[in-house]
């Protein structure tokens, strides 16, 4: 047997330290057995999955040297890679489980459904589907299709007994079926949900291990169902610990930058990011700190990751990558990476254009641009004390600006601009109060170039991890005042 992994991201959003944590896992383990590690993009939510999204992934994972053998870019054998491009596969199997009496039409509408759900929780219980679809007969089925009536297809599942997953690091784990619903395969407007199209790709791709985040666990009893179903061998499954912030709470932007572009743009090396996700609950045998990919590769041995919740701690991850700048690379080797970097021609085209008006002498550049070409920036609370409104109106603004940000699809300078127009005028302020505490999170003063402008070159993901710290230098949002925040916010 070949081994075969893969990594399955939905591009929904920024690419995420944990999906190359788990693709890592998945590429080492199919290299140590000499098999062949795969990716695919699941974006069967056509709503929130954007190519965008999809281009960010596949960069970021290459920026850390994570390759794959088969792929939406490079092709393959299994191909499409995508499952947008596959969607006429999934239908066919979602009616053969109907025609084998696993699965079912469900006709019922989303009011009759929350309607359900209301009267079980008036009654104390665990909302749950029912079972409605189930009691339709075939006559009745038939008639409804021929009308055209909107319909979902369930799959069936055991009404008593648990389902036993068998799992590489945790052994068994017992699941009753009474906890698992009776899940949607084939959603009203035709697409497959994610277990459907997961299940059946996994299969058609040819994959033998499934190695994925802890939060898919309670999934696992449907996916063992539904290849039980089809009548399919099903793969080794492999649920990683989730990875956790320094307060053991899971991993979350709000506490840590949690996208791969933050770390490439704030000038951390990838080989020292891979190094750093390569500890997240694995050690190598001599318990050595620094390795390479391929030195984790070699002496790779999946079972002894551990299961106690991997800390993800920017600032070991920072003392790792000095390890790595000072002992790794040599001075000719830093240079051209500084140059990737940001000491380039692009960039210096794109930011010179601000700092030339404020030039004397070739020497004023570097500390006019140095805010651009920096990580984090060392702020204090006396940074934003000179500004005009009290500094705990800052911190609601900074985090409100933060919010309107975080939802922008498109990173543009005018965007952003009538964004945080917008906003000023709904807080009620003026545009030069509102701006003066994000040009100091932005800039470290106000006295810089446009902040449109310093956001553009920094990129969304710099400029909204400065907005958080910002904020966390501000006094941070404890969990009662942040949703004070939000609802102020959402009335605004
Ligand atoms: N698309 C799922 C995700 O975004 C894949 C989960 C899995 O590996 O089965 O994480």
């Amino acid at each position: 047997m070949t081994v075969r992994t893969r990594i399955a991201p939905s591009p929904t959003g920024d690419p995420h330290v944990g999906t190359a944590y788990i693709a890592l896992f998945n590429l080492c383990f199919a290299r140590q057995h000499g098999g062949q590690f795969l990716l695919r993009i699941e974006d069967t939510d056509q709503t929130r999955s954007t190519p965008e999204s999809e281009k960010a992934i596949l960069d970021s994972l290459r920026w850390l040297g994570i390759e794959w053998d088969e792929g939406p870019d490079v092709g393959g054998e299994h191909g499409p890679y995508r499952q947008s491009e596959r969607m006429d596969i999934y239908r066919g199997y979602a009616e053969e489980l109907v025609e084998k009496g696993h699965a079912f039409y469900c006709f019922a509408t989303s009011e009759e459904l929350d309607e359900m759900r209301a009267e079980q929780q008036a009654r104390g219980e665990t909302p749950k589907y029912d079972g409605r679809g189930l009691k339709l007969s075939q006559a009745e089925v038939k008639q409804r299709l021929d009308a055209g009536d909107p319909y979902v297809i369930r799959m069936k599942v055991p009404e008593e007994g648990a389902c036993t997953v068998q799992d590489m690091l945790r052994g068994e784990i017992e699941i009753d079926w009474s906890q698992v619903d009776m899940q949607v395969l084939l959603k009203g407007d035709g697409m497959p949900t994610y277990h459907l199209a997961n299940v059946v790709d996994d299969h058609l791709m040819g994959i033998t291990h499934v190695i994925r985040g802890e939060e898919w666990i309670n999934s696992a009893p449907k996916h063992l169902k539904l290849y039980e179903y089809f009548g399919w061998e099903a793969p080794v499954l492999c649920h990683l610990p989730l990875l956790r912030n320094p307060d053991k709470s899971k991993l979350s932007k709000r506490k840590n930058p949690t996208s791969i572009l933050y770390y490439k743009d704030a000038g951390y090396l990838p080989e020292a990011v891979m190094n750093y996700l390569g500890r997240m609950g694995w050690s190598m045998p001599d318990e050595r700190e620094k390795f390479s990919l391929a030195e984790m590769q070699a002496d790779f041995d999946i079972t002894r990751v551990s299961l106690g919740g991997p800390i993800f701690d920017v600032e070991k991850l920072s003392w790792l990558n000095g390890l790595w700048i000072r002992e790794d690379l040599s001075a000719e080797q830093l240079a051209d990476r500084l140059q990737q970097w940001a000491f380039n021609r692009e960039k210096l085209l794109a930011v010179l254009p601000h700092a030339q008006q404020r030039m004397e002498t070739l020497g004023d550049f570097a500390p006019l641009a140095a805010f651009l070409v920096s990580g984090d920036l060392k702020l204090t609370e006396a940074h934003f004390e000179a500004n005009s409104l009290p500094v705990d109106e800052q911190k609601k603004l900074l985090q409100f600006a933060l919010w309107r940000l975080e939802a922008l699809r498109h990173w543009e300078r005018d965007t952003i601009f009538d964004e945080l127009k917008t906003l000023a005028g709904q807080m009620e302020l003026k545009l030069k109060d509102f701006l003066a505490p994000i040009f100091v999170a932005i800039a470290g003063t106000t006295s810089s170039f446009s902040v449109m402008d310093s956001m553009m070159i920094l990129g969304p993901d710099v400029s909204r991890a400065r907005l958080r710290l910002a904020i966390e230098v501000l006094g941070g949002a404890g969990k009662k005042q942040l949703k004070k925040l939000e609802k102020a916010y959402e009335a605004l």
